[in-house]
């Protein structure tokens, strides 16, 4: 079998805010360790609640807490704001995939405390196939021998890719 690259949640999440992003990442480009602002990885770990001790390592996936709710496992992500909805939405639908592939069904739910709001997170075959379509667009992002173009969005300000992306600015 051809060997293809593990994808991670935190590549999905990063596929819905920035493909060069991903590009970077997966070429290990390292990010400017003195920017200020929030940087890879610590950025999700913050933009996440409560992250710790009840975190379940599944190998590609770290899932933080999952649930029963009247008798159905639910996996919980608990988010400091809706601001990245559709990647947090994908993140989660990619851990659904997972435990699915491990004979395990569940929801999901995003919750913001802040916010006082929540959303269900359901897997379909629908989503499943726009979820394998996105980590086939990972893996042959990672394989141009250049990172796609950058394009300004508001996540550039918080990426401590900036300086990489933007040094002539
Ligand atoms: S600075 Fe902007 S374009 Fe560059 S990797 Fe970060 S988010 Fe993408």
């Amino acid at each position: 079998m051809p060997y293809e690259m593990p994808v991670t949640g935190t590549d999905i999440w990063y596929y819905y805010i920035c493909k060069r992003q991903c590009w970077l990442m997966a070429h290990r480009i390292a990010p400017d360790e003195e920017d200020e602002n929030v940087e890879i990885g610590r950025f999700i770990h913050e933009y996440r609640y409560e992250r710790g001790k009840r975190e379940l390592d599944l190998g590609s996936v770290k899932i933080d807490r999952v649930i029963k709710v009247k008798g159905e496992l639910v996996v919980r992500e608990i988010k400091k704001s809706s601001r990245f909805l559709e990647s947090a939405r994908f993140q989660l639908l990619y851990y659904l995939d997972v435990l699915r592939n491990m004979g395990v069904i569940a929801k999901g739910e995003l919750v913001f405390p802040e916010e006082r709001d929540k959303e269900t997170v359901e897997w379909t075959p629908e989503k499943k196939a726009e979820l394998d379509k996105a980590v086939e667009e990972i893996r042959r992002i990672a394989r141009l021998p250049m990172p796609p173009e950058p394009k300004k969005i508001s996540f550039c300000k918080k990426c401590a890719y900036r300086e990489y992306c933007w040094a002539e600015e």
